[in-house]
């Protein structure tokens, strides 16, 4: 007799207990709805400075159309390193510690595929960016929560890590400025959590997507305190600072005997990032900064108002020092944060994301993001004071 054939028998199970973003979840909603207010999903609500999409179009038509390096144009990695250096005093060196990825979301799997064995456990600063764990679980990996807590403006702390680090950890995964909460570290902040991972001997891989919307002083990166950056793998990108999320480059730094490593898996899965994407980029480093400071004075404008408007209508909001989110606190309400998210989407047609999509202690939150023009912020906050109104308080 013959076997029935059943697709779903043959996938491996661990993609099988993965959950889709809950992010993309809300956003589909969203969409499908008439006359609904996204503050949804992260990306700049900006079209790509004009200089960058010039370079896109002038690389295409003098047919800049093979691939490039593995690692990604030189010309491109040297952009980058000199503006690691001028912005967050960081030396990478062109030739062999940094690698060209297709987005930051290319680095998060590479690291953790070219890092974990199976059983190794990675500790994960929570709440967080939804794709850490599920990525660290396709790779064999177990992820441990961290938590960070409203009160410490969820900044990461020393005795709550120590309190979950064990003979398996290998690798803390950190991304701060946070999405979703905003909060970023100080020197002072991480000085004792860099001892802590030195005593230790794990990898911290940094996501610092978001450095550049940092609004009460400059971002710190963790690589930069004594004795950090080789054990600290860097992770960034273009979307967020310069608007560009379609074109899909981002980049990882790191040792140059990881980066080898990665190069490998890259060049077996991707080959390179996209050619126009990375021509585009070195525009970007090259003549950008003015477009890149605009934006995100626009955005620290957009948290000022978003953030006290949140506040005037009782809802306790941490002031969001970094990225473009609020992570306002809904437990007054009494609503478990998936059932105010709904009820808000539904009955005002404002779409956010209830907080426990980003693990341990998101629950009772929803992460907003203000990147969108103040007269939908207006008409968010108006949405959400008439439906607060409806509910029994
Ligand atoms: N890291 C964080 C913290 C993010 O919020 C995002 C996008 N939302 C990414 C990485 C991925 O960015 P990209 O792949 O577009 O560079």
């Amino acid at each position: 007799m013959r076997k029935s054939f059943s697709l779903n028998d043959l996938m491996n199970p661990e993609v099988k207990a993965i959950p889709p973003s809950g992010i993309r979840k809300f956003f589909d909603m969203a969409s499908a709805g008439q006359d609904v207010i996204s503050l949804g999903v992260g990306e700049p609500d900006f079209v790509t400075p004009e200089p960058i999409r010039a370079a896109c179009i002038r690389a295409l038509e003098q047919g800049r159309t093979t691939y490039t390096s593995n690692a990604g144009l030189l010309e491109l990695r040297e952009a980058i390193s000199a503006y690691l250096q001028s912005s967050f005093q960081l030396n990478y060196s062109p030739e062999h510690e940094i690698l060209v990825t297709v987005g930051g979301s290319e680095a998060i799997d590479l690291v953790l595929r070219a890092l974990l064995t199976p059983g190794d456990e990675v500790l994960v600063t929570v709440p967080t960016y939804i794709a850490y764990s599920p990525i660290v679980r396709l790779n064999g990996g177990h992820a441990v929560e961290v938590e960070t807590f409203a009160e410490d403006g969820f900044k990461l702390r020393a005795d709550v890590l120590k309190s979950k680090i064990t003979p398996r950890s290998k690798v803390l995964v950190v991304n701060f400025p946070n999405n979703p909460t905003g909060a970023v570290m100080t020197e002072e902040d991480w000085r004792p959590i860099a001892e802590l991972v030195e005593r230790h001997n794990l990898i911290v891989v940094s996501d610092e997507i978001y450095a550049e919307m940092t609004y009460n002083g400059k971002h710190k990166s963790v690589a930069s305190l004594p004795g950090m950056i080789g054990r600290t793998v860097l992770i960034s990108g273009f979307s967020k600072a310069f608007a560009m999320t379609g074109w899909r480059v981002g980049y990882v730094c790191a040792g140059r005997e990881l980066i080898a490593a990665m190069l490998k898996i890259h060049q077996y899965t991707v080959l390179c990032a996209p050619t126009l994407s990375q021509f585009a980029a070195v525009q970007a480093l090259r003549s950008c900064m003015q477009e890149k400071d605009a934006m995100v004075d626009s955005f620290a404008q957009r948290r000022r108002f978003f953030v006290q408007g949140l506040r005037e209508l009782g809802l306790a909001c941490h002031e969001p020092l970094g990225a473009f989110y609020a992570f306002p606190s809904v437990a007054s309400t009494g609503l478990s944060s998936e059932a105010f998210a709904q009820r808000l989407l539904h009955e005002a047609k404002v779409a956010v994301v209830p907080g426990h999509v980003f693990g341990q202690g998101g629950e009772g939150y929803i992460r907003c993001s203000y990147a969108a023009s103040v007269q939908q912020l207006t008409e968010a906050l108006n949405r959400m004071e008439r439906f607060l109104k409806t509910l029994p308080l």
